[in-house]
């Protein structure tokens, strides 16, 4: 049997026949799994815990609150039950405004939209691709200042590996009272080495902070994710509202409307063994993105965002074109499918998503022109020095 578990969409449609034209293409992104996790895995089936209630599950969180520096991690099904969760944690009920990432996956999104809240989104600024701290500020200062009402949640997203900048977010939230959900999905690893946040980790400045094990993601369990927070009130309503509302030891009582949300002993058994690797991991993708940097550097390309202070781990390693000669992005994906390297666009911004087309938008284009130039390169932590020349001179060849 492989080793490649056929876990996220990544992977999937990086294999699946004719969808990138060449046979051996280089995969964008795979999960790295060796012999760690067959043996945690292995164990988890043969201790018949398989299901959520099981030791490695609270293994698994108390080892994740360690390395991320959080009081609480509470482990749930997906990223996004551990961000739906996260909101209800922080009050969003129907029709409240959540500020949200406009550049980002649909699924920081969907959680608002199961509560009937209204997402306003945000646009991102060029220094780090994230939200624009400023766009923030004027707008909860001009509601403030209005007598309008405030958003209930500020959800901050560190796309791509790449922390936000996040101390002008605090700075505006906290002049008004208003709660920062961190969506570090894509930012296991990643952190602050400097200012007033240095050595914390994304997902830890925040109230509630949010984390996926999706396969395409830098640590996977298959599927899963992790709520974390230092507010033990809140880390034990999470633990109560993943697991159907049910009240200890009292026979099959359910205080309010709870979710089947918890994440099982053995994806957590998973969890375990890629957690041990995550320096390996992480090494791995910041070597990549190195290689990568000095090896494009002279391309009309826009590299990712390398900024003092700010520790991304290039998740996703990504890069803008800069059209030329009536040549863009969609001619270099063309270009690299042709040569076997399994590349793909970045996100479509989510204020241009049929389900959030009504949505409200804080200015700007900077995400629509991240769409429009944006794209991927094969970065899989295992991904050997060959294959990456491989890579790099396809890219080259592009330009001439
Ligand atoms: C992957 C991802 C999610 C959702 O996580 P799942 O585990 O796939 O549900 C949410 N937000 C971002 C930014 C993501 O990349």
């Amino acid at each position: 049997m492989s080793d490649r578990l056929a876990a996220g969409g990544t992977e999937r449609e990086a294999h699946a026949p004719g969808s990138h034209g060449v046979a051996g293409t280089i995969p964008l992104a795979v999960p790295n799994i060796g012999p760690l996790e067959r043996h945690y895995v292995v164990e988890a089936v043969e201790s018949g815990y398989v299901s959520s209630v099981g030791p490695f599950v609270a293994e698994f969180e108390d080892r994740f609150a360690h390395r991320v520096g959080a009081r609480h991690a509470i482990a749930c099904a997906s990223g996004t039950a551990a961000i739906h969760i996260g909101l209800i944690l922080l009050g969003v009920e129907r029709d409240d405004d959540v500020f949200c990432s406009d550049f980002t996956f649909v699924g920081s999104v969907n959680p608002i939209a199961y509560l009937g809240a209204r997402p306003v989104f945000v646009d991102s600024e060029p220094r780090t691709w994230n939200l624009d701290p400023a766009l923030v500020a004027a707008e909860l200062d001009r509601r403030a200042a209005a007598g309008e009402e405030l958003p209930k949640v500020v959800e901050v997203v560190h796309v791509l590996g790449q922390p936000a900048d996040i101390e002008p977010i605090v700075d505006a939230c906290d002049r008004h009272g208003v709660a920062i959900l961190e969506d570090a999905a894509e930012s296991l690893g990643a952190g602050w080495s400097a200012g007033r946040y240095a050595g914390r980790h994304t997902g830890t400045v925040g109230r509630v902070g949010c984390f996926s094990f999706n396969g395409n993601k830098i640590a996977t369990t298959g599927g899963g994710g992790m709520i974390v927070t230092d507010d033990d009130a809140l880390a034990e309503r999470a633990r109560h509202l993943t697991t159907q509302a049910k009240v200890p030891d009292v026979g099959y009582l359910h205080d309010e409307v709870g979710y089947n949300y918890r994440l099982t002993n053995i994806a957590a058994g998973l969890g375990l063994a890629q957690l041990e690797r995550l320096d390996e991991f992480v090494a791995a993708k910041q070597r990549l993105a190195r290689r990568y940097d000095e090896a494009l550097a002279d391309l009309p390309l826009d590299l990712p965002p390398r900024v003092t202070g700010f520790d991304a781990t290039y998740w996703l390693y990504s890069v803008m074109v800069s059209p030329a000669d009536g040549r863009g992005r969609d001619d270099l994906l063309a270009h690299l499918a042709r040569r076997g390297v399994g590349a793909r666009a970045l996100w479509r911004p989510l204020h241009a998503q049929p389900p959030f087309a009504a949505a409200r938008v804080l200015a700007g284009s900077v995400g629509d022109g991240f769409f429009e130039r944006g794209l991927s390169l094969p970065c899989s932590t295992d991904l050997s020095e060959k294959d990456q020349g491989r890579v790099i001179e396809a890219v080259r060849s592009f330009f001439g």
